[in-house]
């Protein structure tokens, strides 16, 4: 279990003051003009030593990605966009960054934009978050206030300014490309790639969108080093993480832990076990609603990190933890997921558009019963029809949750559709 000396976030339940003398107090804003003089090499090589993986699903090395921007400016300016519009089902971490210790995030940025040769640098956040958003901007115009941002931010020689942006509330908008799109006050629509917006993103400038947690994370592990965080988790899942645990558990929270930490240690020790005890658990949704989900014979076991997860056929994602004990109604759980990402579809490609609708009407079936056996390896063929052909990645988070429900709860579907065919009728011969 994570000792609370090395947790990253210290105010994550808003128990403490959250202002900027608060955040201070917590050992925030500590030596940033020293870290940054270290220069923009020494913070990419120590955030690649420190071996962390973008906290916003993706999982890709977060030092590595920094490394794609153009070293030198070729006229353009370049930009760090940081992805706040967290939307997928489960997930409600960021929130709780932003509302209780946005200064953790603020200082990333400047030690991030600096490192990407970036003078701005825009915080996109979801339109659903109200609170966030006032709590967030109130950090910012205190640190503008105290001299963090703006000319010569934290007497670092470095000119930074930071913007909130409001996004209207659409999912499709957390993906990083519509998000742009977005920003730049289009329809929020993904584009092709490439090129990539470390090429050519916000205006056609370079650009790097990462998520919140791993802007957040960033002043903490350059203060401690990268060797600190990366003696957490096994290799190549480096670090701590903020999990979120909902569903069925006797005691739902949102906890920093350390990456690889067991399922089992994660739901004894920080939420109570489970409704009902071990025994009444069906299956976990074990990384924001895209994953797909696993059976409780394989979560019993289960190492919560990037590499474990993703050899079982799911994933870490955002690693928002969504337990189902034996109440649910697992046919009619991932329909409501296939409703969600059909209704959330920008409709540009057409695998996405049309199938994500065909899919929910088929699950729609499922769930009655009302369908042929046969119609489960057709919804399977579509979900594989869908997966890696459409321009971003909602098209697999619509194929996923039903891949992984038919992997794992077939017996579950076609029992329910020989429960609901009638009979068949009895031969007047039989009969005799
Ligand atoms: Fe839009 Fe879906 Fe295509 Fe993504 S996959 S671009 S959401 S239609």
């Amino acid at each position: 279990m994570l000792e609370d000396k090395d947790r990253i976030f210290t105010n994550l339940y808003g128990m403490h003051d959250r202002t900027l003398a608060g955040a201070k107090q917590r050992g925030h804003w500590d030596g940033t003009a020293d870290i940054i003089k270290k220069g923009r090499d020494w913070i990419i090589d120590q955030m690649k030593a420190s071996g962390l993986r973008g906290r916003g699903g993706g999982g890709f090395p977060t030092g590595l990605k920094w490394s794609f921007m153009p070293k030198e400016s070729d006229g353009r300016p370049a930009y760090l966009v940081v992805n706040a519009d967290e939307s997928e089902p489960g997930t409600c971490k960021d929130r709780e960054i932003m509302r209780h210790d946005p200064h953790t995030l603020i200082e990333g940025c400047l030690i991030a934009s600096f490192a990407m040769n970036a003078n701005a640098c825009y915080i996109y956040i979801r339109g659903e978050y109200i609170r966030e958003k006032e709590a967030l901007q109130n950090a910012i115009d205190e640190a503008y206030d105290a001299g963090l941002l703006g000319k010569n931010a934290a007497k670092s020689g470095w000119d930074f300014d930071l913007y909130l942006h409001h996004g209207a509330g659409a999912y499709i908008c957390g993906e990083e490309t519509a998000l742009l799109e977005s920003l730049e006050g289009k329809k929020g629509m993904p584009r092709m790639r490439p090129p990539f917006p470390a090429a050519a993103g916000l205006y056609g400038c370079p650009t790097t969108v990462n998520n919140v947690e791993s802007i957040a994370v960033v002043p903490t592990i350059l203060r401690r080093g990268a060797d600190w965080f990366s003696s957490f988790g096994r290799p190549n899942n480096a670090g701590t993480k903020i999990f979120m645990i909902s569903g069925h558990v006797n005691n739902p929270c949102v906890v920093e832990e350390a990456m690889s930490i067991s399922f089992h240690d994660l739901i004894e020790k920080h939420c109570g076990g489970i409704r009902g005890g071990w025994d009444n658990l069906k299956a976990v949704i074990p990384g924001g609603s895209s994953v797909p989900c696993l059976p409780a014979s394989t979560m019993r076991d289960a190492i919560m990190d990037y590499d474990w997860l993703r050899e079982q056929k799911s994933g870490l994602g955002t690693a928002a933890v969504i337990v189902m004990d034996q109440s649910t109604d697992i046919i009619k759980a991932i329909w409501r997921l296939s409703k969600f990402y059909k209704h959330e579809s920008c409709g540009q490609c057409t695998p996405c558009r049309e199938g994500t609708g065909w899919m929910m009407r088929v699950m729609d079936r499922l769930v009655r019963g009302e369908a042929e056996v046969e119609e489960i390896d057709m919804l399977l063929d579509v979900t594989k029809q869908v997966e890696g052909h459409t321009i971003c990645a909602l098209g697999d988070a619509a194929a996923w949750p039903i891949q992984g429900l038919i992997r794992h709860f077939r017996d579950e579907i076609e029992d329910r559709i020989k429960k609901n065919s009638p009979p068949p009728k009895r031969s007047p011969i039989a009969a005799e």
